[in-house]
């Protein structure tokens, strides 16, 4: 299959086969968000993700982690991912867990029950893009969700028997605001227990007219590494893995908490250094 737009996933997927279902993001209005802009929102003809699947079942893969592509898999009605889960089981019966991205507004728009057959299909993580746990933040980058809406999915999916990772962003309340930022978060990560916090440093690309206009002033790289500092300070879920990355290229601070913390905040005191 030729793969359509840029291929985005959590560094944690890159030994996951990445089977995409559909093309782009069905939202697609995130204000930071550029990943997209380019493509209509689509989804992938069934006969075309079988092609995929005997295509790899043919070069002798049988993958123990399916990851399934674009921006929000998760968007697909939940009659769809059945007939998607099962075609992945009985082409790699050797597959084990499915994961993929999810909006909040995705995963409310599927009823208990859906959940829980998706569950059973192996679905056992989903990557949300949390973000930020501040309400004007949230509203100001256009999410597509508000914080109780995101505490409902969440606990929804953890009923359900389905794991979630955090996507997260320092700097994404700008100038000034990182501690007050990473003290929200923390809150949020600690009550909701994702497995996996990923944090992308926020790059405002597509965010000119807001910064022209004054309206976001993007946060320095040492304020986010002192972002990035307090949320792993206060970050008490335990065993959960975090990775984040700063720069371009990029500068990785990762670890398993409460174990690798001391580890963590020594690396962002190294990197804050060369600033
Ligand atoms: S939902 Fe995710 S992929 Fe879609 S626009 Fe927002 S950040 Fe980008």
């Amino acid at each position: 299959m030729e793969y359509e737009g840029r291929i985005c996933r959590a560094p944690g997927e890159r030994a996951s086969y990445n089977l995409p279902v559909t093309v782009g993001c069905s939202y697609n209005h995130c204000k930071f968000c550029g990943l997209f802009k380019d493509l209509t929102y689509r989804e992938i003809p069934l006969e075309k993700i079988e092609e995929e699947l005997r295509r790899v079942k043919d070069l002798g893969g049988d993958p123990k982690v399916v990851y399934l592509g674009d921006g929000n898999a998760f968007h697909l009605k939940a009659e769809q991912l059945v007939t998607i889960l099962n075609m992945v089981h009985s082409y790699f019966p050797g597959c084990q867990e499915i994961r993929m991205d999810s909006t909040v507004p995705d995963i409310l728009a599927k009823t208990d029950e859906e959940l829980k057959t998706l569950a059973e299909l192996g679905v056992k993580r989903l990557y949300i893009g949390v973000e930020t746990a501040l309400p004007d933040v949230l509203k100001f980058m256009n999410k597509c969700h508000t914080l109780p809406m995101a505490y409902e999915a969440i606990e929804r999916i953890h009923k359900a028997g389905i794991d979630y990772a955090a996507h997260v962003m320092s700097g994404v309340a700008g100038e000034g605001r990182g501690i007050e930022n990473a003290e929200a978060l923390a809150a949020f990560v600690n009550e909701t227990k994702p497995v996996l916090v990923v944090n992308f440093d926020m790059f405002p690309s597509h965010m000119e007219e807001d910064m022209a206009a004054g309206r976001f002033v993007p946060a320095e790289l040492k304020e986010s590494l002192a972002e990035c500092r307090r949320f792993i300070e206060l970050a008490a879920v335990e065993g959960v893995e975090y990775d984040s990355s700063f720069g371009f290229p990029p500068d990785r601070v990762w670890g398993t908490l409460p174990k690798d913390r001391e580890k963590m905040i020594a690396a962002i005191e190294r990197m804050k250094k060369t600033l």
